[in-house]
C-alpha cells in the first residue's frame, strides 16, 4: 500500500475489521450495503472483507478503508475510500467509485 501522507515517514498496516456479506449490511453504516448494489454489480452473497488503516499515531490525519472481494471475471478487487468507515457518505462512495471503475 502506498503512503500519500509524508509529515513524517511511518508505517500504516491495514487491520482487517469485518466480513460480510451485502445482504447482511455493513454493520458500522446503515445505508453502505445499499450503496454498494446500486453502483457495483456484485451478488448480494458475495462475501465483502473491510479493512482500515491502522496507525498508532494520535497525530496522524490518515482515515482510509478498504473493501476486498472477489469478483467473477474481474478476481480479487480492492475498492478504497479515504475516509473513516463510519463516516463515508454517499459523494464518497460517488467518487471513489468513479475512480475505482474508470
Ligand atoms: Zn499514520
Amino acid at each position: 500500500m502506498g503512503e500519500d501522507h509524508t509529515i513524517k515517514a511511518h508505517q500504516h498496516g491495514w487491520n482487517s475489521v469485518a466480513k460480510i456479506k451485502l445482504s447482511d449490511g455493513f454493520p458500522f453504516h446503515p445505508k453502505l450495503s445499499s450503496w454498494f448494489s446500486d453502483y457495483s454489480k456484485i451478488p448480494a452473497s458475495t462475501e465483502i472483507e473491510v479493512l482500515e488503516v491502522s496507525c498508532g499515531e494520535a497525530s496522524c490525519p490518515t482515515e482510509e478503508t478498504l473493501f476486498v472481494w472477489e469478483e467473477s471475471g474481474f478476481g480479487r478487487r480492492e475498492f478504497r475510500i479515504s475516509r473513516k468507515k463510519e463516516k463515508i457518505s454517499k459523494m464518497d462512495m460517488d467518487l471513489s467509485w468513479k475512480k475505482f471503475s474508470s
